[in-house]
């Protein structure tokens, strides 16, 4: 049987990171396994529609390189893929349900089910099960007294019925087998009073018609998961295998939410480098070979394993994914990188410079900073001719004696035919030989009067990348001050 997965999120507006990881667990399951992968819209929430959220979906996971074989758009022997335009389908399904006493009308309103809760509260006995037999439904008032409330107009929802004392054992592919007693399942709503189904009973029918073979899901699904057990037997269907990812954590261990920070994949997709940020993503939880974090796309494919993604929480550490971020900038080309810097000075309004020139400045700081956004304010002097100096650097290195050093060794340098690295260092050199000093003497004042930095990529190379005209005017200009 060929493997079929699907990732079905509420189209709620933006897609969560934990979405994406069990977008990404789906699709590294589905390709590993040859198999396809559907996405399936649920939108059977009506309050919580937002418009445009399923194309939203659809970019998001096209650009993280999550291209699905089966979806609203793209279509399939399956479809329709958005659950609102299935609603005969469940409809259908709910009667047979009916039609065999696996599910009841039920018509209690808010105010009575909301008494059943404190009288279940005050007489101690746990949580809030559907108290099936003392409340308003077909089985307590008989099926012919609940069609003259249905013909009245009287609201009600379709419940499941739970049968009692049966054992449920599902096996999970990374928990291992789960055991439940039905008697602590709730008689689940299956049809709410505005005629939709609810998730439980829409997505069910839908992985069987379908055809999934392996539900991979959040862990927040695993308590739903024996009620689902009950459904396919009430409809004598087969259970797909089921996975339940662990949950997303903060470094605190809280569970990773809105309030406490970005959870929005489009917020990462400005910031991080694609690659990096999905090498992260596919970690959350699960290491392919447990002596190394970087991997190329493919080799997720190849090694995605199911029975090795751990049961506990995944810490969401973002000073992890700006090490990502750091390690995949450096395996970026110069035109890539100098692209990236190009972008982050036009949103600062620094506009005209030589492309070439920057990829340059780029890959010459590739390995200062994790991200090329931060360069316009590491590096200030690529940019401006206005030098702020660093008040530390200049206390430790300039004093009246060093301008005695450093005054012959700019004339040197305004001499050097190239102005390149290679020149500039042999000059310097030359001249700290020939006048018995360190060449860190030397070096640091450059940096400072130049680049009024004290860190930055290698001086020469700095200097190369100014260029002349703009070193030899910052040096003078310096010396002439101070
Ligand atoms: N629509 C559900 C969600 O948003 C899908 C859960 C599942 O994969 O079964 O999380």
């Amino acid at each position: 049987m060929s493997v079929r997965v699907r990732f079905a999120p509420s189209p709620t507006g933006y897609l969560h990171v934990g979405g994406l990881r069990t977008a990404l667990y789906n699709y590294l399951f589905a390709k590993h396994h040859n198999g396809k992968m559907i996405l399936r819209i649920e939108d059977t929430d009506r309050s919580r529609f937002v418009e445009n959220a399923t194309e939203n979906l659809i970019s998001m996971l096209e650009w993280a390189g999550i291209i699905v074989d089966e979806s609203p758009t793209k279509g399939g022997e399956f479809g329709p893929y958005i659950q609102s335009q299935r609603t005969n389908i469940y409809l259908e399904h709910i009667h047979i349900l009916l039609n065999n006493g696996k599910a009841y009308y039920a018509f209690d309103t808010a105010e009575e089910l909301d008494a059943m809760r404190e009288k279940l509260q005050a007489g101690n006995q746990g949580d809030y099960r559907y108290d099936r037999m003392n409340m308003k439904n077909s089985i307590t008032l008989g099926m012919d007294k609940a069609i003259e409330l249905i013909n009245a107009g009287i609201p009600y929802v379709i419940r499941m019925l739970v049968p009692d004392n049966e054992e449920i054992i599902f096996k999970d592919i990374i928990r291992g087998e789960v055991k439940i007693s039905s008697n602590e399942v709730d008689d689940q709503i299956l049809i709410k009073s505005d005629g939709f189904p609810t998730y439980h009973l829409a997505h069910l029918v839908d992985d069987h018609l379908m055809g999934i073979t392996h539900v991979i899901r959040g862990e927040e699904w695993l308590p739903s998961t024996p009620k689902h057990c009950i459904l396919y037997k009430a409809f004598g269907w087969e259970q797909p295998e089921f996975a339940h990812l662990p949950l997303l954590l903060n470094k605190d261990k809280t569970k990773l939410s809105k309030r406490t920070g970005s959870v929005a994949v489009e917020d990462f997709r400005e910031k991080y480098i694609k690659d990096a940020f999905i090498n992260f993503v596919a970690l959350l939880g699960w290491n392919p070979t447990g002596d190394r974090e970087i991997y190329d796309f493919q080799e997720l494919i190849d090694l995605f394993n199911l029975e090795k993604v751990n049961k506990a929480g995944a810490v969401f550490d973002l000073q992890k994914l700006d090490w990502f971020n750091f390690q995949y900038l450096q395996k970026l080309s110069p035109e890539e990188m100098g692209k990236m810097l190009n972008e982050e000075l036009l949103k600062i309004e620094k506009t005209g410079y030589d492309l070439n020139w920057l990829n340059k400045v780029a890959y010459a700081l590739r390995e200062r900073v994790h991200f090329i956004s931060e360069i316009p304010n590491y590096a200030p002097y690529f940019f401006n001719d206005e030098i702020e100096y660093e008040q530390d650097y200049l206390e430790k290195h300039w004093n009246a004696d060093k301008k005695n050093i450093i005054l012959p060794l700019v004339f040197e340098l305004e001499k050097c035919k190239d102005f390149t690295h290679d020149e500039l260092h042999s000059t310097t050199k030359k001249y700290c030989e020939e006048n018995g000093i360190k060449m860190k003497e030397v070096i640091h004042p450059l940096r400072l009067m130049i680049t009024g930095k004290s860190i930055g990529a290698g001086m020469f190379e700095t200097m190369e990348l100014i260029g002349r005209e703009k070193c030899i005017s910052r040096m003078k200009k310096f010396l002439e001050k101070e």
